[in-house]
């Protein structure tokens, strides 16, 4: 479950959240604390990598973050450099093996990584290594990272990670940890968000987003810039530049929907953002209504900028339960759309007579919109009209974030009229793809919108040429699995 929201969006997954702290005493706190901002970006699995400078300590396990750690394991991860990772994954691939951050030994010594987005050439890089007798334990694309960097013949930790990085191709924000020294890298492109920060006593912090720095009190610097490489070591930080520029495409989902709307990425508030989606939103769709109402959480922006722009009033019409768990006890006796109505209940005051506009970030698969606006006609809303703050998503991502796939998004198999009606509304419309950078001063270049566009920045192999890879990849897993059943693998 995304605890994130109950909108349709949470058919998007985020797959993970990444943090680095080097040069502070308790580091694996401020780690720690850094995971709790992040939790929405993964609630899977979580875990902490210190070194203490000679060895690395490390703890994993399922779950919040609240429920992996206590006091007395924070203790034990002592030393003065952290890194973390928070782990979203589906169901089935929710193993603890796949819970990062990954520690290995190697020629060099120990080795910690962090790792947040998809390599879109993994299963060609998986291939080699199986045929040069690597064995991989886990379906992680993390995993050839660090097989990369353990095969490589450079010296030095630094110009192994530059040589794996510079074979992959996709979207990374990732963080290594050595015995000594810590490395953070986003990729060429930028598609996933990382930024840096400085601790006024001393020291570093990376994270995906600036809610971490907030937390544990680090100054903001600025963004782990696209292609760039920072390498803490011996107390200090340094910059390279080491691949070829190319155009940057940061996820523009990030601010449609993934990150915590106190968060700046990609140098922006992300609330302020979300409003200015909202506000545009309003001047293209605008409808006669009483009353603006989000889908708590992710909507509420949105809705305060399509408000504003409308002179409607802002009215909490639904209500989100903040308190629920990971799974229910469904009475036999079915309760009817019950998954919704854990999350989520309307508040009939508020919207019964009222011609209601609902803001929403996104319409995945529709049956959660469709469950929405039952509810809210079920409250006495007179007219139910849907405004989404994002185009339709179409397409799924390559890049680092858990989607259905392009059959099961519902906007691929309606067009609007169909989907107004599936859903129930009265009126339902999209904010244009123009429309989604109305914030930005030059509209376009610098941004991945594929999943609404189809315009992959990253060349994405075609379907059939991707489940061939994965077949592949199972065969592979089958016969290294049988190898080492048989007592004869390492
Ligand atoms: S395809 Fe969508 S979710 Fe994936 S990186 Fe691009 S904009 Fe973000």
């Amino acid at each position: 479950m995304h605890t994130k929201g109950v909108s349709d969006g949470g058919g998007f997954h985020e797959e993970c959240g990444v943090v680095g702290v080097y040069g502070r005493p308790e580091a694996a706190n401020l780690a720690y604390l850094g995971l709790y901002a992040l939790q929405h970006r993964g609630q899977e699995g979580a875990g902490i990598v210190s070194s203490d400078g000679d060895a690395l300590i490390n703890h994993r396990g399922l779950g919040l973050v609240a429920d992996v750690f206590d006091g007395e394991i924070i203790r034990r991860l002592d030393g003065e450099m952290a890194i973390g990772h928070n782990r979203y994954s589906t169901a089935g691939a929710t193993l603890l093996r796949n819970t990062q951050p990954f520690v290995v030994e190697y020629s060099l010594g120990s080795l910690a990584v962090s790792h947040n987005g998809n390599f879109v050439n993994i299963h060609e890089l998986r291939s080699r290594l199986v045929k040069r007798g690597a064995i991989f334990q886990s379906n992680v694309d993390t995993e050839v990272l660090i097989h990369l960097i353990a095969g490589a013949q450079h010296p030095t930790l630094l110009a192994r990670s530059i040589e794996a990085l510079a074979e992959v191709e996709g979207a990374y924000s990732v963080i290594f940890l050595s015995e000594n020294e810590m490395i953070a890298a986003r990729d060429p492109h930028g598609f996933r968000p990382m930024v840096l920060g400085a601790f006024p006593a001393g020291g570093w912090v990376v994270a995906s987003e600036t809610c971490a720095l907030d937390l544990v009190e680090a100054d903001y610097v600025r963004e782990v810039e696209p292609g760039e490489v920072l390498h803490f070591i011996d107390g200090e930080m340094h910059s390279l530049r080491p691949f070829s520029p190319t155009a940057h495409h940061a996820c523009i989902f990030e601010y449609v929907y993934f990150s915590r709307p106190d968060s700046s990425v990609f140098g922006r508030n992300v609330y302020e953002v979300r409003k200015a989606m909202g506000r545009q939103l309003a001047r293209e769709s605008m409808v006669d209504a009483d009353i603006v109402v989000p889908v708590p959480d992710s909507g509420v922006p949105a809705a305060l900028g399509f408000a504003e722009q409308s002179k409607l009033p802002f009215e909490m019409g639904l209500i989100r339960n903040h308190y629920v768990g990971r799974t229910f006890i469904e009475p036999t006796e079915s309760i009817r759309h019950f998954g919704v109505k854990v999350k989520l209940n309307v508040q009939r005051d508020v919207v019964a007579g009222k011609r209601v506009i609902v803001i929403d970030d996104s319409i995945v698969r529709g049956t959660t919109s469709q469950k929405i606006v039952r509810m809210i006609r079920g409250g006495g809303a007179a007219e139910v009209h849907v405004r989404i703050s994002a185009p339709p998503t179409v397409n799924p991502c390559y890049y680092g974030v858990d989607t259905p796939t392009k059959g099961e998004l519902v906007a691929n198999n309606m067009d609007l009229a169909e989907l107004r009606e599936y859903i129930g509304a009265d009126s339902l419309a999209y904010l244009s793809r123009e429309g989604l950078y109305a914030f930005l001063d030059k509209p376009g270049p610098g941004f991945c919108d594929a999943c609404f566009s189809g315009e992959y920045p990253v060349a994405v192999r075609s379907d059939q040429e991707q489940r061939q890879m994965k077949l592949f990849s199972a065969l592979e897993r089958a016969v290294t699995s049988r190898f080492r059943a048989s007592g004869t693998g390492g």
